[in-house]
């Protein structure tokens, strides 16, 4: 492990009305965004919606057409990248050509005039740490594309920053490797108290790592909050989508019973535990797949389908079952204790249900 006994303290990040055009094109648009010292926020989004240009704002790499950032107390929104003492790993980061491995992830420290031993032994950890100790001496041209970003990973962690960085550091990786470094990072992060930024596509790994996840579409914010929230309560069908898989149903409110309203989707008058949705209104009804349930005859449940197995996938410790009733498809994903491999074919008829709790509404 990399240790960091001069390292300084990690600093909030505040960005305030962040809004940056390309021509035509609103890249951000407006973007408030407060993350905690040693807090881990992930940008989250399909590609074009924002994530790398509002980093390279914070980074110092594109100015923003209008609003601020704060890194601390400190307003950086004029201030050149090299004085923002952020560890950076963008997506191909460029090594230094000339430079061996070793001296690449030297520099941050050289530069910090940290001592030559400490240096050594920094260098050494850090490359450990992306199991790339023995390349020292290599050119990056010497290294695959792969072994060149986790170089450049190496060094963003030696420099232990108070603010970092990583714009899809991992994407280049095979996935064994991918989810050491994740660990790693994860790790190194909490134990310094690092205030991290990372950005990615990715939605497991946006589960795993964050404190909280910032879902972008479109140049702007659509949801924040810690990942437990933004699964079981998207606030916007994008989001709903976007993160986890989910069946979507959307359709007038038409009854109220006292904690549950009924919402009339696709053919189906579905139950759903929302005190605070009006009847009247219109609702779009998200229902995670490991919540419909495989129903034996007589077993109550406040939502009831008959369906039939259109496909099976065996995803290891669970399986994924595409279901068709009419022309309605669900999906439900089943472990293997409630559904063991070979107890169900495609094919066959299938009683499948939910409960009214287990329904999320999305108002509009
Ligand atoms: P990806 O995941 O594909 O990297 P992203 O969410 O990071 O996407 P950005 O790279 O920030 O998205 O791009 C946001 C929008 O701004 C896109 O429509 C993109 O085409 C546009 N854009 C980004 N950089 C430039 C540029 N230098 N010149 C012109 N348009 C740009």
């Amino acid at each position: 492990m990399v240790t960091a006994p001069s390292r300084r303290p990690s600093l909030p990040l505040r960005l305030t009305g962040i809004g940056k055009r390309f021509g035509a094109v609103v890249a951000v648009g407006g973007v408030d965004l407060t993350v905690e010292a040693g807090e881990f926020v992930t940008l989250l989004g399909p590609s074009g919606s924002g994530k790398t240009t509002l980093l390279k704002v914070v980074a110092g790499f594109e100015a923003p057409d209008r609003g601020t950032v704060h890194i601390g107390a400190t307003d950086v929104t004029r201030m050149p990248p090299g004085r923002r003492n952020i560890g950076m790993v963008f997506q191909n980061y460029a090594l230094f050509p000339h430079m061996t491995v070793a001296r690449n992830v030297a520099f941050p420290l050289s530069v910090r005039h940290v001592a030559r031993e400490e240096i050594g032994r920094r260098v050494a950890a850090a490359l450990a740490l992306v199991e790339l100790g023995g390349y020292d001496e290599r050119l990056p041209a010497q290294l695959s594309g792969g072994q060149q970003q986790r170089v450049a990973l190496s060094r963003a962690v030696v420099f232990d920053p108070g603010l970092q960085l990583l714009d899809e550091p991992f994407g280049a990786l095979d996935r064994r490797l991918r989810q050491q470094l994740q660990e790693e990072v994860r790790r190194l992060q909490r134990r310094l108290g690092l205030t991290a930024v990372f950005v990615t596509h990715d939605q497991e790994e946006a589960l795993l790592l964050s404190d909280r996840i910032a879902v972008m579409n479109q140049g702007a914010i659509e949801q924040i909050g810690p990942p437990h929230e933004i699964y079981a309560r998207p606030r916007t069908v994008f989001a709903a989508g976007f993160i986890g898989e989910s069946n979507l149903w959307s359709g007038p409110v038409t009854a109220r019973d006292g904690a549950d309203v009924t919402i009339a989707a696709d053919g189906m008058n579905l139950r759903a535990r929302a005190p605070a949705v009006a009847s009247g209104g219109s609702a779009t009804a998200m229902v995670r797949p490991e919540r419909v349930r495989l129903l034996g005859g007589a077993e109550p449940a406040d939502n009831r389908v008959s369906a039939r197995v259109e496909e099976i996938s065996y995803l290891g410790q669970t399986q994924k079952y595409l279901l068709a009733a009419g022309s309605r498809r669900l999906t439900a994903v089943w472990d293997l204790t409630a559904a063991p491999v070979g107890s169900i074919a495609v094919g066959a008829c299938v009683t499948v249900g939910w409960s009214a709790a287990d329904v999320h509404l999305i108002a509009g």
